[in-house]
């Protein structure tokens, strides 16, 4: 297991994933690229209890997506950085891979919304991708999906 940290650019927000995560998306959407000004996203799956806040409040700003729903963003309320994000659940957060201290020790399990990702982005093939979405049964690891299980039933 590790434990890493991350935070926003300022420093005022800062965290602490207390284990590995759940699952990790690589989401080459049109609401993440929006969202991020990027080409795609990073966001690690955490039980939201496991997301220790070591500084800051990060606060809630509800962004609209293309299906006329809202996706909550958290962000540092001073400079503005998006740290994490959550989509229906509160019981599991999305952290940004880019706002760990080091980024590099992330790896995306699976591709999503390659139907949107941009043309010179090349995938490995060792990793799943799926034009939209994916079953999470199928694709996670069985202590994954206890850990899933066991935050929504509590
Ligand atoms: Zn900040
Ligand atoms: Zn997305």
């Amino acid at each position: 297991m590790s434990v890493r940290e991350g935070g926003c650019a300022c420093g005022e927000v800062r965290y602490r994933l207390t284990s590995d995560p759940l699952f990790i998306h690589c989401c080459h959407c049109l609401n993440c690229q929006r969202q991020t000004g990027s080409a795609f996203v990073i966001n690690l799956l955490i039980e939201t209890d496991r997301v220790e806040l070591l500084a800051g409040d990060p606060q809630p700003v509800d962004a609209p997506r293309d299906d006329g729903s809202a996706q909550r963003i958290f962000r540092c309320p001073t400079c503005q950085v998006a740290v994490f994000s959550q989509y229906g659940r509160p019981e599991v957060r999305f952290v940004r891979g880019g706002t760990l201290d080091d980024p590099t020790t992330v790896t995306p399990d699976v591709h999503i919304f390659t139907r949107s990702k941009v043309k010179w982005v090349t995938l490995p093939e060792s990793t799943p991708a799926f034009e939209v979405y994916y079953d999470a049964k199928e694709l996670w690891p069985a202590a994954s999906l206890e850990r899933l299980d066991a935050v929504f039933k509590s």
